[in-house]
């Protein structure tokens, strides 16, 4: 897009905005909540009820990662699972009438404050070289300083991205490091920076559980279970990554591996580090402006 081309009033960026302050105040609000013995359920659950309240509606289930975990992770229908002294990261994401806005933060309990800080700091750094005109790599070479500075790695295989109407993920990819073939950003531009460090090798792997998935294309199925849940995913949450805990058919497990099996619908893995290192996170969504860039989910 040019630059005459972009009006950064428009209805579509004042929900972007909308999304972003909801978000923001979620954020903080949830944030607060996590405390050893809380469950994860009623966290993920008080955040994706506040947003409805504030009058968004959650982009995606609220990832609660613990320790090694990175992403992708979100409790269950019947999950128990409470808070210990863990590295807690939580990502949550906002939408109105589709466009979103997407953040995260590092709740620290496991006594690594330096680790928890490092990708705050890396975010804020990325933030300050944001203008028209900047190279994704330059972005990555950033926050890749900071947290080297710290002593620690960037989680390279994660990156930042561009927020589509009704797609979490578009480009561009904003590395997490720095990398020659990058692209530029411009006015009008809509993308979340997220770093992530680690006390570990910088890489993160496919785990077994997956609890989070989304509509791959359109299908029929035979099964009434399978088929109230696909007219929900359809109408509801269109190609937005959706929780099992939030289809409202009985029997939502076995709907689900129908779907899956059709290959109507697919799972996100947990995304994590080796077992015995800790990964932090945080995460802002931007607008590109004329003369830099406005952050849609500060506090
Ligand atoms: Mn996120
Ligand atoms: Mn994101």
């Amino acid at each position: 897009m040019t630059e005459s081309e972009v009006d950064l009033t428009s209805e579509q960026y004042e929900k972007h905005r909308e999304a972003g302050e909801i978000l923001a105040q979620v954020r903080e609000e949830t944030a607060e909540r996590v405390e050893v013995g809380v469950t994860h359920l009623e966290i993920a659950e008080y955040a994706e009820d506040r947003i409805r309240e504030l009058g968004g509606k959650p982009a995606f289930p609220v990832n609660i990662s613990i320790d090694e975990e990175a992403a992708h992770a979100t409790p269950s229908i019947d999950d128990d699972s409470t808070f210990g002294e863990e590295m807690i990261n939580l990502d949550i994401g906002v939408h109105i009438d589709g466009w979103l806005a997407d953040t995260a933060i590092t709740v620290d309990l496991s006594g690594n404050p330096e680790l928890a800080e490092a990708p705050e700091q890396a975010l804020e750094a990325a933030i300050d070289v944001i203008e028209p005109g900047v190279e994704t790599g330059e972005i990555g070479a950033e926050i890749e300083d900071v947290i080297d500075g710290y002593g620690f790695n960037p989680v390279v295989n994660l990156t930042g991205h561009g927020l589509g109407h009704w797609e979490q993920h578009t480009s561009p990819n904003i590395p997490n490091r720095a990398v020659s073939q990058g692209t530029t950003l411009e006015v009008g531009d809509v993308v979340a920076i997220e770093p992530f460090a680690t006390d570990g090798g910088g890489k993160v792997s496919e785990g077994a559980s997956e609890e989070i998935f989304s509509l791959e294309r359109e299908g029929t199925v035979r099964n009434r279970q399978a088929r109230d849940a696909l007219s929900q995913i359809t109408e509801e949450f269109r190609t937005l990554p959706f929780a099992t805990r939030w289809l409202e058919t009985d029997r939502a497990e076995m709907a689900l591996r129908r779907l899956k099996r059709s290959d109507i619908v697919h799972g996100y893995p947990v995304l994590k580090e080796d077992d015995g290192y800790l990964v932090s996170q945080k995460e802002h969504t931007i607008i590109v402006t004329e003369d830099g860039c406005e952050v849609t989910t500060r506090n």
